[in-house]
C-alpha cells in the first residue's frame, strides 16, 4: 500500500477492464497501479496510460506490492484467476457473471475463506438509478403492495461480435445481462421462489442465447417477467410495476416515466366508456383523472457506499459487503434453473431457491 491506497492490478484490460480505471479514479483508498492482459496490444494501451504492465499472471501474483486483483477477462477464466490470486494472498474483485456455474463459485469461496482474503463480485447495477427508484418505491409502498413487475433491457444490435457469442467463454445474454436483472430482482423481495419458466431466444443463430424471457413466481405471490433482447428495433419499457394502489413505469435509462396512483383524498369516480376499435369499453378505459394522481419519477436518495469504498471497508473489517457472495450464488442458481426450464419447456416448482 502506498499513500494509504491499496494497489490494484487489472487482469483483462478490454472494454470493462479499462472502464474500471475511470470508476476507481475517485477512490481515496484504491489505486490502479498495473495491468495484465494476454494480448500485447492491450498491454501497450495500458503502458501508454502510465500503468505498469506484467508479462504473466504469475508476475502479478508474485509482486508483493499488489494488494488487489481485479478480474475483467471473459467469463470462462474468472474461476482460475480468482483461485490463483486468492491463494497468492491477494484480495479479489471479480466481474459478473462471477462464474458460469454455481459450483465453481463455491470452490472460489472455499479458497477465499481458507486464505482469509476478500472476494467480491462487481454487481454494479445494484447502484443503477432506475433500480434504486424501483427499490425505494416498493419499500415505501408508493403504489401499495407490488404484486407484479416486469424488468427488461432490449437492443437491436445482436450479441457483440466477440467471445459473448461463444458457449465455451460463458457467452449468451442470460449470463451477460440476465445476471444483472436477476440480481436486482432478488433484492426487491425477501420471498423465496415458487416457480420458474423461461424461453431462450436464438433468432440470430448463435450457439448461445441472444436473449430470453422468464416468468418467476415468488412464494409471497409476487410475479415477475424478466426479459433481455438483442433483436428489438422498438423496445418495451425498462420497468413496468403494478401495485394494489397504482402502476409505475420507467421507460428508459433517462428515467423518463410516471407513476399513477389512486388519489386517497377523492372517492373513486367511475370511468366513462371509451371508443375502442369497433366497440365501447369501460373495462379498458383509463382510470378517471379526478380519482387518480399522476406523479413524476423522482430520484431515490441513496446513502449507499460506492462499490469500491465498500470493498475497502470490507478488507479492513469495518463493513459488511454490499454484494454478498451468498446472494451472487443464489442468482447463479436461478440462472441454472432458467436454463433448465427453457430446455425442458417446463414450469419448475418446489425449488430450494
Ligand atoms: P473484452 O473482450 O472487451 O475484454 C476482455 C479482455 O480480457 C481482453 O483484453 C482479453 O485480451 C483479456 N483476456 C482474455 N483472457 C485473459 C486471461 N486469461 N488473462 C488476462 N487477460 C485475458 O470483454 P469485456 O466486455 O471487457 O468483459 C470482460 C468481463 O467484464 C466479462 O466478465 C464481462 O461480463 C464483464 N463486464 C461487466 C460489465 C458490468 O457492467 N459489470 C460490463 C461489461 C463487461
Amino acid at each position: 500500500m502506498e499513500q494509504n491506497k491499496y494497489s490494484l492490478v487489472i487482469v483483462g484490460f478490454g472494454g470493462m477492464g479499462s472502464y474500471h480505471v475511470q470508476l476507481i479514479e475517485p477512490s481515496e483508498r484504491l489505486a490502479v497501479t498495473g495491468v495484465y492482459d494476454v494480448v500485447d496490444y492491450r498491454k501497450e494501451l495500458a503502458a501508454a496510460k502510465g500503468f505498469k504492465t506484467y508479462d504473466s499472471l504469475e508476475a502479478v501474483l508474485s509482486d508483493e506490492t499488489v494488494d488487489v486483483v481485479l478480474i475483467a477477462t471473459p467469463n470462462d477464466v474468472h474461476k482460475e484467476i480468482a483461485i490463483r490470486a486468492l491463494t497468492a494472498g491477494k484480495h479479489v474483485i471479480c466481474e459478473k457473471p462471477v462464474t458460469v456455474d454455481s459450483a465453481d463459485l463455491r470452490d472460489i469461496l472455499e479458497v477465499s475463506k481458507e486464505s482469509d482474503r476478500v472476494f467480491m463480485v462487481h454487481q454494479n447495477r445494484r447502484w443503477d438509478e432506475d433500480f434504486l427508484i424501483i427499490q425505494d418505491l416498493i419499500e415505501k409502498k408508493k403504489i401499495g403492495e407490488v404484486f407484479h413487475l416486469e424488468s427488461r433491457v432490449q437492443g437491436a444490435n445482436g450479441i457483440p461480435g466477440d467471445w459473448r457469442q461463444l458457449k465455451a467463454y460463458g457467452g449468451g445474454m442470460l449470463l451477460d445481462w440476465g445476471v444483472h436483472l436477476l440480481d436486482q430482482l432478488l433484492l426487491l423481495t425477501g420471498s423465496r421462489i415458487d416457480s420458474v419458466t423461461a424461453e431462450l431466444s436464438t433468432i440470430l443463430g448463435t450457439e448461445v442465447d441472444d436473449g430470453f424471457t422468464s416468468f418467476i413466481r415468488f412464494k409471497d405471490g409476487l410475479t415477475a417477467v424478466i426479459e433481455v433482447g438483442t433483436t428489438n428495433f422498438i423496445k418495451l419499457p425498462r420497468w413496468y410495476v403494478k401495485g394494489t394502489e397504482g402502476t409505475a413505469i420507467i421507460r428508459d435509462w433517462d428515467l423518463s416515466g410516471e407513476i399513477v396512483v389512486n388519489n386517497p383524498d377523492v372517492a373513486k369516480v367511475e370511468p366513462k366508456p371509451i371508443q375502442a376499435g369497433q366497440g365501447l369499453t369501460k373495462t379498458m378505459a383509463p382510470p378517471s383523472e379526478e380519482s387518480t394522481l399522476r406523479l413524476p419519477i423522482e430520484k431515490a436518495l441513496s446513502t449507499k457506499q460506492s462499490f469500491y469504498d465498500n470493498f475497502v471497508s470490507v478488507i479492513e473489517g469495518k463493513s459488511e459487503p454490499l454484494v454478498k457472495n451468498e446472494e451472487v450464488h443464489r442468482v447463479l442458481r436461478l440462472i441454472e434453473t432458467i436454463f433448465e426450464a427453457a430446455e425442458k419447456r417446463a414450469v419448475l416448482k418446489d425449488l430450494e431457491l
